[in-house]
C-alpha cells in the first residue's frame, strides 16, 4: 500500500499489517477475573488504527524534522516498525541528525503522555473499551518512543549516539558507534535471555548482527567512508540524468579514494555520465583507463561500442548485461542485432531463459527486420516466440508469411489457421500480402478464405 501524506511518499508493507494483527490478537483480554470480556472484533477495530497511526506519527516526526533541514524524506512501514529515508544531497550536520532522530520518539512520548493524562481524568470504566483504547494509545506511542531511544544502531537512540560521537571524534566515529551498539546489544541479549523474553532476544540478536555487519563494512572502507556518501549522491544524480552534477561528485571520489573498488565505481559513473551525455570520445577515453585496470561493466562496454558504431562488438557485452539491466540493455541489443543482421543469434536468445527480457514490440521489430532482410527462417522463429507470449493472431499470421516465403505450404496453412483462431481478421492483408501469393493459388485457399466474414 502506498500513498502521499503531507507531501511525503508513504509505503506500508505486508509484514507491517501481519505484525499489527498479531500484536492486536495478543491484546485481546481473556475476560477472566470478573472483568467483563471485551469483544475481540472491537478490540481489533480499536487496536489496528492506534498501532498504525502510532508508528506513522513517529515516522512523521522524523520526516517533518528532516524536511525542516532541507531534505525530501519518504516513509516506509514494515514488519520491524518504520523507517524514514531521505536522499541527502546536502549532508546533515551531526546536530541536525540528532534533532531529526529525536523528533520521532518525542512525538510518541508526547502523545503517550497526553493519553496518560486522559486516562487519569476521563471517566472510563475499568475493563471498558474506552480504557482499552487509552491504554493502547499509551502502550503504542510511549512504548514505541521509549524503545526507540535505546542507544543501539539503527534505532533512533543509536543514531543520536552516532551523531554525538561524530561531533566529538570526527571521522571514524561511526566505527565506535557500531562497537558501543554491539556491546550494549550483547548485554541486552543476555539480560532478556535470563528473563525468558525470547521474542525480545531474537529482535536484539538481529540488531547485534546488523551492527556486526556495519562494523565489518566500516573496517573495509576505512578512510574512504566519507566518500561513500558522495558516491551514492553521484549515482543518484546519474540516475536522474543530471550528468554534470554526477561528474563533479564522481571526480572528487575518483581523485581521493584509496580503496580500488570505490575508485573504480566512481570512474564507472564518470564514463556513464560522458556516454549518456553524448560525449562519446570522453566516454571512450574513460573506459580505456578502466579496462587497463580490470574488468569494465558489460552494459557500459556494449553501449559505448554501439555508440561508436561497432555494433558487432557490442553484442557480446550487451547479451552479458541483459539480465542485470534489462530495460536499458534490451533496446540497444535489439538495435545491434538488427544492424548486424544477427537474426539467428537473436532468435536463439529469444528462445532462451532470458528471452522474456526482450519486449513483445522489440521482438516484432526484430521479426520484421529479419523478414525484410530475407532471413525467413529466423523471422518465422522470432514471430513464433512472440506469438507464444502474446497469443496475438497477427503474430501467428507473420509466422505463416515466413513459412510461405520458405515454400513450406503445410506449415503456412497450419499457422494461418492458428492466426484465425487467435482472432486475426484483417482480410485486406489476407488478400493482398505478396508473401501469401503461392497459397492463394491453391484450392485450400477458397475454403479457408470463406471462414472470414467480408468478401
Ligand atoms: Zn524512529
Amino acid at each position: 500500500m502506498s500513498f502521499r501524506l503531507f507531501g511525503f511518499p508513504v509505503r506500508v508493507g505486508f509484514w507491517f499489517f501481519a505484525i499489527a494483527l498479531y500484536l492486536g490478537y495478543l491484546r485481546v483480554p481473556a475476560g477472566t477475573q470478573g472483568a467483563p470480556s471485551l469483544d475481540a472484533w472491537w478490540v481489533m477495530a480499536i487496536w489496528l488504527p492506534i498501532m498504525f497511526t502510532g508508528v506513522l506519527f513517529h515516522e512523521l516526526g522524523h520526516a517533518f524534522a528532516a524536511r525542516w533541514f532541507g531534505q525530501e524524506p519518504s516513509i516506509e512501514l514494515h514488519g520491524m516498525g518504520g523507517f524514514t529515508a531521505w536522499s541527502s544531497l546536502v549532508p546533515l550536520s551531526p546536530l541536525a541528525r540528532v534533532l531529526v532522530s529525536l523528533a520521532g520518539p518525542l512525538v510518541g512520548v508526547g502523545l503517550g503522555a497526553a493519553a496518560m493524562v486522559a486516562l487519569w481524568w476521563a471517566p472510563v470504566a475499568p475493563g471498558s473499551l474506552g480504557e482499552f483504547a487509552l491504554q493502547s494509545l499509551i502502550w503504542v506511542n510511549l512504548g514505541w518512543g521509549v524503545l526507540n531511544l535505546i542507544p543501539i544502531l539503527p534505532l533512533d537512540g543509536g543514531q543520536v549516539l552516532a551523531a554525538a560521537m561524530e561531533s566529538v571524534l570526527g571521522q571514524g566515529a561511526r566505527r565506535w558507534a557500531y562497537l558501543v551498539s554491539l556491546f550494549l546489544g550483547v548485554g541486552l541479549v543476555a539480560a532478556t535471555l535470563a528473563q525468558n523474553m525470547f521474542v525480545a532476544t531474537a529482535l536484539l540478536g538481529l540488531l547485534v548482527f546488523q551492527n556486526y555487519r556495519g562494523l565489518q563494512l566500516e573496517r573495509r572502507l576505512g578512510a574512504d567512508r566519507p566518500l561513500v556518501d558522495f558516491l551514492r549522491a553521484a549515482q543518484a544524480q546519474l540516475d536522474s540524468r543530471n550528468f554534470q552534477e554526477a561528474q563533479q561528485l564522481a571526480q572528487v571520489v575518483a581523485a581521493q579514494a584509496k580503496q580500488p573498488d570505490v575508485r573504480r565505481h566512481a570512474q564507472h559513473i564518470l564514463a556513464w555520465a560522458w556516454l549518456l551525455d553524448g560525449n562519446i570520445e570522453q566516454a571512450e577515453e574513460q573506459t580505456r583507463v578502466l579496462s587497463q585496470q580490470g574488468e569494465v561493466e558489460p552494459a557500459l562496454l556494449g553501449a559505448l561500442r554501439l555508440a561508436l558504431g561497432r555494433a558487432s562488438q557490442a553484442i557480446e557485452p550487451l547479451e552479458q548485461a541483459l539480465p542485470h539491466r534489462p530495460e536499458f540493455v534490451a533496446p540497444r541489443l535489439v538495435h545491434a542485432w538488427i544492424e548486424t543482421a544477427a537474426f539467428r543469434r537473436a532468435s536463439e536468445l529469444l528462445s532462451s531463459a532470458i528471452g522474456h527480457m526482450i519486449s513483445h514490440d522489440a521482438g516484432r521489430q526484430l521479426g520484421v527486420a529479419a523478414h525484410d532482410a530475407g532471413e525467413f527462417q529466423a523471422a518465422g522463429e522470432i514471430f513464433e516466440r512472440v506469438f507464444y507470449r502474446t497469443g496475438d493472431g497477427t503474430d501467428a499470421f507473420n509466422v505463416a508469411c515466413a513459412h510461405s516465403c520458405l515454400s513450406d505450404e503445410e506449415k503456412a496453412r497450419e499457422w494461418l489457421n492458428r492466426a484465425r483462431k487467435a482472432g486475426f481478421h484483417e482480410v485486406s492483408l489476407l488478400d493482398a500480402d505478396p508473401d501469401l501469393a503461392p497459397l492463394r493459388a491453391t484450392s485450400w485457399w477458397s475454403s479457408f478464405r470463406s471462414r472470414f466474414s467480408g468478401v
